[in-house]
């Protein structure tokens, strides 16, 4: 069946979610739509959609094999993913390695400088409000998640960081920082779930020295760096390369 016959229930700025026959189950389209700055910087970069799919699929299957519970169940087309039904919790979960992004305006941190170990952040998923950073107190005061969940978010957050830091290394490629976000099940499980993707990832190539030549992921949109889908393309050759090397 193709999305269009599909009921629609959300349309966010990446993908489009759609319900299946089953209510316990999701498809996700990938689109080509790019935003940056919440949402203020818009564009399209040609064959994202697909890119982003494949690169999903195989880090979600790596993490599975590695005993991560994840939503992924299938990939049926090139911008389709078949995924668990979850109750997204509304928190971004970072995890930063290297200072980069905001961590650097905020803190006066130098690009690159080194975390270790690795900061583990919480930002409420809410475009309105300019996804703001958190603390564990303001998630209690607002109840977005209970302290368990936190720490187990927390923990969650540093496994699947190693996981990916060790993949993307042999990939060439250094994790600079990802965002991740969990949800509920049916059944009350936390998994991981939505996308990882050089939307969600920063990624630079460790062959490249210059500051501008290594970035591998949407700074290249964001920062105007030109060459936006070729660095895409890039970082899906490489995961699929070291994927069929496993
Ligand atoms: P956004 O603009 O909110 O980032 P996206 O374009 O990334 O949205 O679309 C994906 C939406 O679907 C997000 O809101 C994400 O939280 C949600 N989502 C991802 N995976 C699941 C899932 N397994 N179950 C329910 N919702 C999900
Ligand atoms: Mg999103």
């Amino acid at each position: 069946m193709s999305p269009v016959q599909m009921q629609k229930l959300y349309e966010g700025k990446a993908k489009i979610v759609y319900a299946t026959d089953n209510p316990q189950v999701l498809l996700t389209y990938f689109k080509d739509d790019a935003t940056a700055f919440n949402a203020q910087k818009r564009g399209i970069i040609t064959g994202k959609g697909q890119i982003n799919c494949a690169i999903s699929t195989h880090l979600f299957q790596m993490l599975a094999q590695q005993g991560i519970e994840t939503h992924w169940l299938e990939t049926p087309s090139d911008r389709e993913m078949v995924g668990k039904a979850v109750e997204i919790i509304p928190l971004e979960v970072v995890v930063r390695n290297l200072a980069a992004g905001s961590l650097c305006r905020q803190t006066g941190l130098a690009l690159g400088t080194a975390l270790s170990p690795p900061l583990v952040e919480f930002y409420y998923k809410n475009d309105e409000l300019g996804d703001p950073l958190l603390t564990r107190d303001r998630i209690q005061a607002m109840a977005l998640a209970s302290e368990e969940q936190v720490q187990q978010l927390d923990t969650l957050a540093r496994q699947i960081n190693t996981r990916l830091c060790q993949f993307f290394d042999q990939c060439g490629i250094t994790l600079v920082d990802f965002k991740l976000e969990f949800g509920l099940d049916a059944g009350g499980a936390l998994l991981l779930a939505d996308e990882i993707s050089p939307d969600t990832c920063r990624l630079w190539n460790q062959a490249e020295a210059d500051i501008r030549q290594r970035v591998m992921d949407k700074d290249r949109f964001r920062q105007d760096l030109g060459e936006v889908e070729a660095a895409y393309q890039a970082v899906l050759n490489r995961v699929l390369a070291q994927t069929n090397s496993l």
